[in-house]
């Protein structure tokens, strides 16, 4: 997939509300070297649309809108809104979050009304906004509740509310469905879209942060597709459906199936040069590889899936599925290939194989092809003892990873070593245990 669309995204139509320019976030590791989270991130927000933007977790979407709503700065680069760089939370931007961020001891009156405060309204006109944002959201009704007397889809509306009340001009919204179930987090989108498209909204333009493909197909009029490590626009499409959108529409399946294969990263194969000690692994445990691997074996795959179809008929969302395709491709077990995924033919035999021999083909492709794996390995085989403590690993790892993600590649490995037999770790001594095998032990 080319990157031959990305200037779309930056070239200046004459419609813009906001532009992001040249943005790069660092954060600072604990070792006290920087972590590029965004790098020189260009968006252009036209009035009239809702733009996507769309990337897997950890790739700095959350970071990302953050610097678009003032609440904290770029590295560098700049955020355009109004003619001006933006230096803080500006007038006409509002947000709405994924955790829904109410204070739990004010009413859903009061909540909406905090969206207020900053402009210094007098008390009647502040009630009368708050009670309309109320209406129009179909809260009716429930001003006086508390948060905890609502079901999270009402909990939400009350962010919306809350962002609504105080009419802007930009709305970003950060995975405001993610944490909904699914029903409930259609109907609010399908109640948000109706607002949008009978003109009751006076947002001039959406950003709307997802890792959700469907969502961004069926909500968005041209979506950004955002790559991690460190979080660039690489992609952008644009979606040429009216509302209300069909998802059974082949032409929105085909949309779907196209995006994906344009977010499957398709790592080299082959030399085990290609990964170094310090690549993040994707925390998925060896119960989800095999289950994968058999799946795709047996029919009605045998052997190669579309991913959308494989994710809905193992109820797995893509941020489920992606990490799981993403290791047994490290592994050599699978390859992905636009928007499907094949198996290997080492990744037949494992299907078909039983608990000793596909514990032997494991622990050979991880000892092959992950060099953290084998780098474990190599210092418990030299150490007196043949333990070594995690914390060794971990302090290796953030040389080249965020810490979290360093902690989270080293309980991959952890786990993937275990299944492979090839080392232990001791939960209270926080070490690793060369594994002896049974026949050489005293
Ligand atoms: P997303 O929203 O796409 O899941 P985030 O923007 O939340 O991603 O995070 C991107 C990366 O930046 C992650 O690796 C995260 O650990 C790191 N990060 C985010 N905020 C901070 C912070 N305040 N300090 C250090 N690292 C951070
Ligand atoms: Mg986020």
């Amino acid at each position: 997939m080319s990157d031959e669309h990305v200037s779309d995204a930056v070239v200046d139509n004459g419609n813009s509300v906001l532009r992001v320019r040249g943005v790069t976030r660092a954060f600072a590791r604990q070792n006290g070297e920087p972590l590029k989270v965004l790098e020189a991130v260009d968006l252009n927000l036209g009035k009239g649309e809702i733009v996507g933007l769309l990337g897997r977790s950890g790739s700095g979407k959350s970071t990302l809108l953050r610097i678009v709503a003032g609440l904290i700065r770029a590295t560098s680069g700049q955020v355009l809104y109004r003619g001006a760089a933006l230096s803080g939370p500006a007038e006409g931007i509002a947000m709405v979050f994924q955790s829904f961020a109410l204070f739990p001891w004010l009413t859903v009156l009061q909540n909406v009304e905090a969206g207020l405060e900053a402009q210094g309204l007098a008390r009647d006109e502040m009630r009368e906004r708050a009670e309309s944002a109320i209406d129009l959201i179909g809260l009716n009704g429930f001003a006086n509740a508390f948060p905890r007397e609502l079901s999270g889809g009402m909990r939400q509306r009350v962010g919306f509310a809350r962002a609504l009340v105080t009419d802007p001009a930009i709305l970003l919204m950060d995975e405001p469905f993610s944490a909904l179930d699914v029903l409930t987090a259609e109907t609010l989108r399908t109640d948000f879209l109706d607002l949008w498209t009978e003109g009751k909204l006076p947002i001039q333009s959406v950003l709307l942060v997802t890792h959700n493909i469907e969502e961004a197909v069926f909500m968005c009029d041209r979506i950004l597709v955002f790559s991690s490590n460190p979080g660039r626009v690489t992609a952008e499409i644009k979606v040429p459906f009216k509302h209300p959108r069909n998802r059974l529409d082949p032409r929105f399946r085909q949309l779907v199936d196209d995006i994906y294969a344009r977010m499957t990263v398709r790592t080299k194969t082959g030399a085990a040069t290609v990964l170094s000690i310090g690549e993040r692994l994707p925390e998925v445990s060896t119960n989800l590889l095999a289950g994968l691997l058999e799946n795709l074996a047996a029919e009605p795959y045998r052997g190669r899936a579309d991913m959308p179809a494989i994710a809905s008929a193992l109820a797995l969302e893509v941020d489920e599925l992606f990490p799981i395709a993403e290791a047994l491709q490290m592994l050599g077990f699978a390859e992905l290939i636009s928007g499907d995924i094949l198996l290997t033919p080492l990744g037949h035999e494992f299907a078909e194989a039983g608990m000793q021999a596909r514990k032997h083909s494991f622990a050979r492709q991880l000892l092959t092809r992950i060099p953290l794996a084998a780098h474990i390995k190599g210092v418990l085989d030299d150490r007196p003892g043949h333990r070594a403590p995690s914390v060794r690993f971990l302090s290796e790892l953030e040389d080249h990873l965020s810490d979290s993600a360093a902690e989270q590649t080293l309980r991959a490995v952890t786990m993937w070593g275990r299944y492979a037999e090839i080392f232990t770790y001791d939960d209270e001594a926080e070490a690793f245990d060369l594994e002896i095998p049974e026949s050489e032990q005293a």
